[in-house]
């Protein structure tokens, strides 16, 4: 059992408490992401940075279309890039969207399609999102709670 956010929760050996250092990278790699972000039709720019299980950092940014439907979102970019190339353990992501613009004036929690895949790959325990404003002032939360009770593969076993 580790103390994660004042809660006791079950980790894998996979997962340890983030550092202060490793927040703020992810962070940065983050913002660093969301200048790349292709949003012509919201005007609303999200970058993300996934941290592997191996330490590496895959970032990805929300991707539009003009038909709407094939948009991507900047945390599915960074899982779809990451999963292609073999990765699949993960401990945290972190995500900055906002308004076109270099401020960031709200904290851009993940969509529930993003959710979702983050169930797919991620122990939902374990998992910490950080969502940010700069490198400072961010929260981090466990997937767990942002989709209590949620649907996966352990559902299928
Ligand atoms: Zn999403």
């Amino acid at each position: 059992m580790e103390c994660i956010n004042g809660k006791n929760v079950k980790t894998t050996g996979v997962t340890a408490q983030l550092t202060q250092t490793l927040i703020q990278d992810l962070i940065t790699a983050a913002i660093t992401a969301r200048n790349k972000s292709y949003s012509p039709y919201s005007h609303y720019q999200v970058g993300a940075a996934l941290l592997a299980g191996d330490g590496q950092i895959i970032t990805g940014c929300n991707i539009e279309n003009a038909a709407y439907g094939p948009t991507n979102c900047a945390e599915r970019t960074a899982f779809f890039k990451a999963v292609s190339e073999g990765v699949r353990e993960f401990r945290a992501i972190a995500i900055v969207g906002s308004p076109d613009g270099d401020e960031l004036a709200q904290y851009a929690y993940p969509c529930g399609v993003c959710r979702q895949v983050m169930m797919e790959f991620c122990n939902p325990a374990d998992f910490q999102i950080i969502v940010a404003k700069s490198k400072e002032d961010y929260r981090i939360m466990t997937l767990q709670e942002l989709l209590p009770e949620g649907f996966g593969p352990e559902n299928l076993k």
